[in-house]
């Protein structure tokens, strides 16, 4: 048997695994690289393997990184059958087709200045037709259930309490007459979370492949954060002023929902505090839906407070804002005001016209309540840019700019190592992957010492076979080469943040005595390390 890796391999985005019997080949997830635009270009790049020969996809969850090349996969040629949830499937439709809306759009404006410049005209990544064409190759199933895909192979989802409808994988298979058991953790949720029940335990595995997002960090306390961001809200309030939340669609947007419905039902909070909370984004809308649909799936506080006859999803003070007229209309009113709204990094939707309508105003707020990736509109103006440049438009950035970090849906270190605790029987090998460097490294120390459990981190490409409980790498020239490509990458993005920091260091002043002291030494290694950069540049031949 061999598994090979394809994304999320010391980054967290295209997460993508081949494992490859004798006579199955089957895919673990199929997701969209997403960040900076080079790595986004890898989602137009050829598979490494033949989608014709793929049997199966098995698909953890619904987020984007981890479904978003399904209907590429489709167009390309597989043919066999995708197998999630219920709850997965149906995000899926939402999100993907939002994906290739996004695609589509992305194509339109692209080809404008490729006519102008007389250049090849680019085709979407997939259109919404062929999104809506890939969910027909879904087939669902329970949690719990023991699913048999053939002889060989069969499965059963356990929930990961990440977002709705999240699976962990554990995977039997068959060949030779060898059982070998291998249980994919997908994404880990953090236990404790609204609406969503807690990450099931599993007792043991012979190969373990585990996510590592957080795998060196500490979350924030989540009822902290909660009081936080009301304290915010009324505050905001208090001066007139509009709140902006900035929220992925799905998952995060219901979680504030079900939270301030709390809040304003069974808190004896008083009626001039219940200002108007507009959820105002088509996709955030459909998801509710989809919610409401599953409860079955809910945590037992969530289905009580259904049982108990409230709609966890409405409040009087709480508006769906369908239109674009209405969601227009929002930026004339004058009175204080939450909108909710996506995308959550700001980079695309309609929370782009309210920051341009809004940011500007030193009585509103902006507060971030999720992961702002480097490159987004988002993490620029967290780290503190004072101009944007949003729809044509530069913008002054005046409002008070707030990050609320409690929220995460990933397990950080404590419940990782929390959740591994619950293994019975130690798995034979780990293999550490969706996570940067840093947190991947930091988890596989603790996967040793902790547990004694060995690990590798693999890199994109990377392949092992498995046999008689030994693993061995096997390696593809082709595949080293994209590999190399990220290795690379992956340095130059480290060289970028220790240039930020020094740049830092220097211009906080503090350490004047010393650079005046080592001010040749300095100068020196700084025209040095020019000299290094102009190297590559040449060895690059530019
Ligand atoms: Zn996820």
């Amino acid at each position: 048997m061999e598994i090979k890796f394809f994304g999320a391999t010391k980054f967290v985005t295209g997460s993508n695994i081949l494992i490859s019997t004798k006579k199955y080949n089957l895919l673990l997830d199929c997701g969209m690289f997403q960040g900076e635009k080079e790595i986004e270009d890898f989602n137009f790049a050829q598979f490494p393997y033949d989608p014709q020969k793929i049997d199966y996809l098995i698909l953890t969850h619904a987020h984007i990184d981890h479904s978003g090349r399904i209907p590429k996969l489709v167009n390309e040629g597989f043919k066999g059958k995708i197998i999630s949830t219920k709850p997965t499937m149906q995000l899926c439709e939402i999100m993907l087709k939002d994906s290739a809306h996004i695609q589509e759009s992305d194509a339109v404006w692209e080809n404008n200045r490729r006519k102008r410049a007389g250049e090849e005209l680019k085709k979407p990544l997939y259109t919404i037709q062929e999104a809506q064409h890939s969910i027909s190759y879904f087939k669902t199933y329970d949690y719990d259930q023991e699913i048999k895909l053939n002889d060989d192979i069969k499965l059963i989802f356990r929930d990961a309490g990440h977002i709705l409808g999240s699976a962990i994988l554990e995977l039997w298979i068959n060949e030779d007459g060898n059982n070998i058991k291998i249980v994919y953790s997908g994404d880990l949720g953090m236990p404790g979370r609204p609406i969503i029940r807690n990450p099931e335990y599993i007792a043991d595995a012979d190969y373990l492949i585990i996510e590592s997002t957080y795998g060196n960090r500490i979350h924030e306390n989540y009822s902290d954060s909660m009081d936080k961001l009301i304290d915010i809200i009324e505050r905001t309030a208090l001066r007139g002023g509009t709140v902006l939340i900035p929220s992925f669609a799905v998952g995060r947007t219901q979680e504030l929902i079900y939270e301030l419905n709390k809040y304003y039902e069974y808190t004896n909070t008083e009626e001039y505090k219940k200002i108007p909370i507009y959820i105002d984004s088509p996709m955030a809308i459909e998801a509710t839906r989809i919610f409401q649909e599953n409860a079955i799936y809910f945590d037992e506080d969530a289905k009580k407070l259904i049982l108990s006859g409230d709609n966890p999803f409405a409040f009087d003070n709480l508006r769906y804002v369908q239109s674009q007229e209405e969601s227009m209309n929002l930026n004339k009113a004058q009175y204080p005001k939450v909108i909710i709204s996506a995308s959550g990094m700001a980079n695309a939707g309609r929370i782009r016209h309210h920051l341009k309508h809004n940011l500007w105003n030193p009585q509103n707020s902006l507060v971030f309540v999720g992961y702002q990736a480097e490159g987004t509109l988002g993490r620029l103006i967290l780290d503190g840019a004072k101009k944007v440049k949003l729809l044509g438009e530069e913008i002054a950035v005046e409002l008070e700019v707030y990050n609320v970090q409690g929220f995460s849906a990933h397990a950080d270190i404590v419940h990782l190592k929390e959740w591994l605790s619950h293994f019975e029987k130690k798995p034979k090998k780990a293999f550490v992957v969706h996570g940067e460097v840093d947190a991947a490294n930091s988890l596989s120390r603790e996967l040793l010492y902790d547990f004694g459990i060995e690990s590798i981190i693999p890199n994109f490409g990377d392949g092992f076979i498995i046999k008689d409980g030994f693993t061995s790498q096997i390696s593809d020239l082709d595949i080293n080469i994209l590999n190399e490509r990220f290795d690379i990458l992956n340095e130059i993005e480290l060289l970028e943040d220790e240039i930020k920091n020094l740049k830092l260091l220097i211009e906080e002043n503090k350490n004047d005595k010393i650079l005046r002291k080592s001010y040749d030494i300095l100068k020196n290694k700084v025209t040095e390390a020019k000299s290094v950069l102009l190297e590559i540049n040449l060895l690059l031949g530019k």
